[in-house]
């Protein structure tokens, strides 16, 4: 079997769900396991949903207005006929949403957020699905919670690799086409779990792990993995042929065309993962596959923006040693303040991190009481693999460098606009 994944952006609306069939004609369908995303922004918008039910907004109905509506335009774009089967069944789902906005107990953040976030998989398979048998190709929509098995540590759920197992070797085996949801899971009670935002590319690789599949392709609107984000970097240029382990650090750096957790059920198995373009369905793309003397020859720029870096020092002159490390650490942690670089001398000790949640003025009152600390806000970190000085310079240039950090095969500089 191989897997197919198609995130967000591939299927934002009719003509998306249109090309999908397109890439299936070219790229063939039979026994092959599709994992689909929500529908574009869908994922962010339940997370407005979510923000309104919490805060009880007046705006909660309004949020939910928007999301049908924007998943019923799509509807009328691919089936026309409002009486077509699709309907019902996308009401249906819309439905449960309601049912549980108006009847949840919980006060679990978290759990509340999987059991609403979710709503955006299931519906764009169920659409998906309805559409590839509009179109004359068989479909078993599968709903992966009865399949990927997770603790309940929501939003970021862990999976259960045993049970996984053994639910996906023994229950998928037909060799028609079959669709499911990236992202989710269910815990032991069969509530919904996510795994984390960006998640369906580690699903891909969950389904290819346990089927022992000959491949995975994640069809995304780039051409495959290139040596930066060609949104930054007007020259960025293809990289044909990576081994797992560039790629692991690639996206541990944060080359966001992979999800990080993606390479390591893949490189296991020895599973080759092809990045290709959906809008080009025949051209090569990129594959990730064994092998140390692979591509790149070329220097990789990763772009972290929206930084801060945060220079600690004791206030006594006292070394910064392994006790008040483990302390610092321990408290990113608690606050879900992500450090991206560190930097150590005697008295000081430099971090570079990512406030994603809002919690750093809140850290920082605690910190204060033990180290002098200061922070810049809005730097940007670039990591270069393979740097060069000639690389160094492109991401310096006209910048503010404040910090550098060098390794064998990459550096780190975080840098200000001037
Ligand atoms: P999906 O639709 O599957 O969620 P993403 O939007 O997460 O896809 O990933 C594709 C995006 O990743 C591209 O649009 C591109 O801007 C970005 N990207 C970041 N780094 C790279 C890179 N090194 N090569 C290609 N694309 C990259
Ligand atoms: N829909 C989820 C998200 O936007 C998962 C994914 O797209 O990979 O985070
Ligand atoms: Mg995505």
């Amino acid at each position: 079997m191989k897997v197919f994944k198609f995130g967000g952006a591939s299927v934002k609306d009719a003509a998306g769900i249109k090309n999908v069939y397109d890439v299936l004609q070219k790229a063939g369908y039979q026994d092959v396991l599709l994992v689909v995303s929500a529908m574009g922004k869908t994922t962010n918008a339940l997370e407005l949903v979510i923000k309104n039910y919490f805060e009880k907004s007046a705006e909660l109905n309004a949020s939910v207005q928007e999301i049908k509506k924007y998943h019923n335009q799509i509807l009328l774009d691919l089936f026309e006929d409002e009486n077509h089967a699709v309907f019902a069944a996308v009401n249906e789902h819309f439905s449960d949403l309601e049912y549980f906005l108006a009847h949840n107990k919980s006060p679990n953040y978290n759990f509340v957020y999987d059991q609403i976030v979710s709503m955006g998989e299931i519906i764009s398979t169920t659409i998906l699905s309805y559409y590839m048998n509009f179109m004359g190709i068989e479909t078993q929509w599968i709903d992966v919670r009865n399949f990927i098995k997770t603790n309940n540590n929501y939003r970021d759920a862990e999976v259960d690799w045993e049970l996984t197992q053994k639910n996906i070797a023994t229950n998928i085996k037909t060799k028609s086409l079959n669709i499911t949801q990236g992202f989710l899971g269910s815990d032991e009670n069969n509530f919904t779990t996510t795994l984390g935002r960006e998640g369906s590319d580690y699903t891909a690789a969950i389904f290819a792990y346990c089927l022992n599949a000959e491949s995975v392709t994640i069809w995304k609107d780039v051409p495959g993995v290139m040596n930066a984000d060609p949104r930054y970097f007007e020259n960025a240029s293809l990289l044909n042929q990576i081994s797992y382990r560039e790629a692991i650090e690639l996206a541990f750096y944060g080359a966001t065309v992979i999800h990080p957790k993606t390479l390591q059920p893949l490189q296991k198995k020895e599973i080759p993962l092809h990045v290709k373009s959906f809008i080009n369905p025949l051209l090569k793309g990129t594959v990730v596959s064994k092998g140390s003397t692979l591509e790149p020859f070329m220097p990789c720029f990763i772009v972290k923006r929206e930084q801060l870096l945060i220079p600690l020092s004791s206030i006594d002159f006292s070394f910064i040693m392994e006790e008040n490390i483990s302390e610092i650490f321990r408290l990113f942690h608690e606050f879900k303040i992500k450090v991206n670089l560190i930097q150590n001398s005697a008295i000081s000790f430099s971090v570079c991190v990512e406030d994603k949640f809002g919690n750093f003025k809140d850290l920082l009152a605690i910190l204060s009481k033990t180290f002098k600390v200061g922070y810049n806000e809005n730097v940007t970190l670039y990591t270069i693999r393979h740097f060069n000085d000639a690389a160094a310079q492109t991401v310096s240039e006209g910048k503010t460098v404040l910090l550098k950090q060098l390794g064998t095969e990459t550096m780190q500089i975080v840098t200000k606009e001037n």
